[in-house]
């Protein structure tokens, strides 16, 4: 049929898979899916790597609030060079390794020496009397390809709200391109709640009197502002009024220019 049309290479789609438009390991809301018709096997499965980065970003903030990884296998943060976190018997346990050799975590797997490469976390141990704590910071939104997971989960909402045949405009073509190929510099606004909560929302999109569109969305507790307008009209115009928007929340445009 030819409305079987992908949204992102605008090719024949008859798939029988859903794409989940948040990552189920984040815990997509039940639903919110697109079926296969409107984003083909081939694109579910060579943007999979996107949903990836987003997890990845999350991995710490998921863990912390007890979701379960896709197929409801237990939380876990597994993907850090120096880190390891997994349910035990008796709670949830971390272990991080400051050495410059491999250690054994505490479930008995190998845990990477400390490399300081993007994906290691650096934990400070100081002890306050009898008590010994652990801090430590994430960094957070310096992955490309999490920006582009980011504007995917925006394209695919905009989809799921206002349909498929708006998705396959020529109007988004930048979008697409940024989404598929990296090609392009686009931004995203984000803030972080105030409540501090784990929870995911979407709302539907924004549409600008002159006929542009914009997502905002929450995943775990920082809200988005994706901007699918050609010509990031809504980043530019928030930039300018954010603060008063905005007023003390935390907010901030990624990718942060040095
Ligand atoms: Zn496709």
């Amino acid at each position: 049929m030819s409305s079987d049309i992908c949204i992102w290479c605008l090719q024949h789609a008859n798939g029988k898979d859903e794409e989940h438009i948040i990552p189920e390991a984040l815990g997509c809301p039940p639903g919110f899916v697109l079926p296969g018709t409107v984003v083909c096997r081939k694109c579910n499965n060579g943007l999979a790597n996107l949903d990836s980065a987003v997890i990845d970003e999350f991995d710490f903030r998921a863990f912390m609030a007890g979701v379960p990884k896709k197929k409801g296998r237990p939380p876990a943060i597994r993907s850090r060079g120096n880190v390891v976190g997994t349910i035990e018997k008796d709670g949830s346990a971390i272990s991080f390794n400051m050495d410059p050799v491999p250690v054994t975590a505490h479930d008995g797997s190998y845990l990477a020496p400390y490399r300081g490469s993007t994906r290691d976390v650096r934990a400070k141990f100081t002890r306050d009397g009898d008590t010994a704590r652990i801090s430590f910071d994430i960094p957070f939104g310096q992955n490309r390809k999490f920006l582009r997971g980011i504007t995917k989960i925006a394209f695919s909402s905009l989809a799921y709200f206002l349909g498929a045949p708006l998705a396959r405009s020529p109007a988004f073509s930048s979008v697409r391109r940024f989404v598929k190929h990296g090609a392009g510099n686009r931004h995203v606004l984000l803030t972080s709640s105030n409540d501090n909560c784990y929870s995911n929302s979407v709302w539907p999109p924004y549409i600008s009197p002159s006929g542009d569109y914009a997502v905002t969305f929450r995943l775990t507790s920082v809200e988005f502002l994706v901007d699918l307008s050609e010509e990031e009209s809504f980043i530019r115009m928030l930039q300018a009024k954010a603060p008063r928007f905005l007023g003390d929340k935390n907010w901030c445009t990624l990718p942060i220019k040095a």
